[in-house]
């Protein structure tokens, strides 16, 4: 098995589902926190899981470049490598690359790199992308495409919105040879009730990740995939591309869908355009996928826009607003965003959030929280970071109770 989708409900166009992975169910529309290299920044693994994150991020281009793919698939893959047990997804490393601005020249094969690191030269094509991101060995993998800039002109957009295409063809096929190559492959979900070294392919088996298993179902996460006979894999999931253009959208979204994937994103999104242009793409795109599958926007958005793209249709978010504002102090709350450095908290002894249920809000005051950050203390950023995630996701968790609410039964 690798990733399976079942919606329960739907309430207008929005949709309660199940997303099953190799490492976890998960109820969708979720918040995936983004967790660049392999951490989500100032925040451990254990808070994480207590926070209910079901889903995290990792980036291909970072962890490519460090600690590389060859010392992650030698530690196991990144569940082991990071003691995470529950499901990850990594992106392809194209919105990095196309981040990298003079750093980066873009041919058919592929594109060509500096490391922001060491500035030196890397190439990634949609095989070697694939290649890494098996090798990383997340849930769900991201097709290599081309992140399309913003604004640009209509020939330059198709032109890139073609060559996504092609390279999600190229991603597809080197990743069906290849996926077996998945590091946990052998072991997976099915060591979980399997002993160690039964399974053939398998010379020791995988205690550890038995060991993560059985914790991540104790703190009520179900492993997935039990009683599947085949090794588990990865899923690979499609992206859309097309600028900002409607028709260029529709036409990406019908070649990605006529290649096959077991989801689709939505990409090229906040990458400058005003915030109702993003709304429009997303909900002109949403109507081209299939029904379905799970449908991904990446990299959006405040907390009114996650909700809303939710409310579009959409069943899996990602970004790193919640975590990058916190380290500026600035913080989401039920009552408006807070900027924590005004000296206004300086001797307000109230939590930072009264309706936020979370660690940071029931146990600090607004005045602390501003001493750490005016004091430029690490804590300042572990407890905003712990606080914003705690937002979006129970954020996420109001709208499916809502969704639960008003909806009908598939
Ligand atoms: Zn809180």
């Amino acid at each position: 098995m690798s990733v399976s989708f079942h919606i329960e409900k739907t309430a207008g166009k929005a949709r309660l589902g199940r997303l099953v992975t190799p490492h976890g169910e998960i109820e969708t529309p979720v918040f995936m926190p983004v967790g660049t290299v392999a951490t989500v920044k100032g925040v451990p693994q254990e808070t994480l899981e207590e926070l209910g994150a079901g889903i995290i991020l990792g980036n291909t281009y970072h962890l490519y470049l460090r600690p590389g793919v060859a010392t992650v698939r030698k530690m196991g893959g990144l569940h082991r490598f990071m003691s995470w047990p529950r499901a990850i997804l990594t992106d392809s490393g194209g919105f990095q690359v196309f981040s990298l601005n003079e750093l980066r020249k873009v041919k058919e094969e592929g594109v060509t790199f500096r490391s922001h690191l060491d500035g030196s030269s890397h190439f990634f094509s949609p095989e070697s992308a694939m290649e890494a991101q098996i090798g990383l060995g997340a849930d769900i993998i991201m097709a290599f495409d081309e992140c399309t800039e913003y604004p640009a002109e209509p020939s330059r957009v198709r032109a890139s919105m073609e060559l996504t295409a092609r390279w999600a063809a190229r991603s597809k096929k080197y990743f069906e040879d290849h996926k077996h190559e998945v590091p946990w492959a052998c072991v997976g979900a099915d060591a979980f009730v399997r002993p160690a070294g039964q399974s053939p392919a398998c010379a020791s088996g995988d205690p550890s990740l038995r060991d993560l298993e059985a914790q991540s179902l104790g703190s009520g996460l179900r492993p997935s995939g039990r009683t599947s006979a085949s090794a588990p894999t990865q899923a690979l999931f499609g992206i859309v591309q097309g600028g900002m253009d409607r028709e260029l959208r529709k036409e990406s979204a019908e070649r990605t869908v006529e290649i096959g994937f077991p989801g689709y994103a939505i990409g090229g999104l906040s990458v400058g355009e005003a915030r109702e242009l993003t709304r429009e793409m997303v909900e002109s795109t949403v109507e081209h996928l299939p029904a379905d599958k799970p449908r991904y926007v990446m990299g959006v958005g405040t907390p009114e826009e996650i909700v809303e793209y939710a409310r579009l249709g959409v069943d899996m978010m990602d970004c790193v607003l919640p975590t990058r504002a916190a380290r500026h102090g600035l913080l989401f709350t039920s009552e408006g965003k807070i900027s924590i450095k005004q000296v206004r908290y300086a001797q307000d002894a109230g939590p930072l959030d009264p309706n936020c249920s979370c660690r940071v809000c029931q146990r600090y005051s607004r005045a602390y929280l501003r001493h750490l950050y005016a004091s430029n203390e690490v804590l300042a950023q572990v407890l905003n970071t712990i606080h914003n995630l705690s937002f979006y996701l129970q954020t996420m968790r109001t709208v499916r109770a809502k969704l639960g609410a008003e909806s009908t039964p598939k």
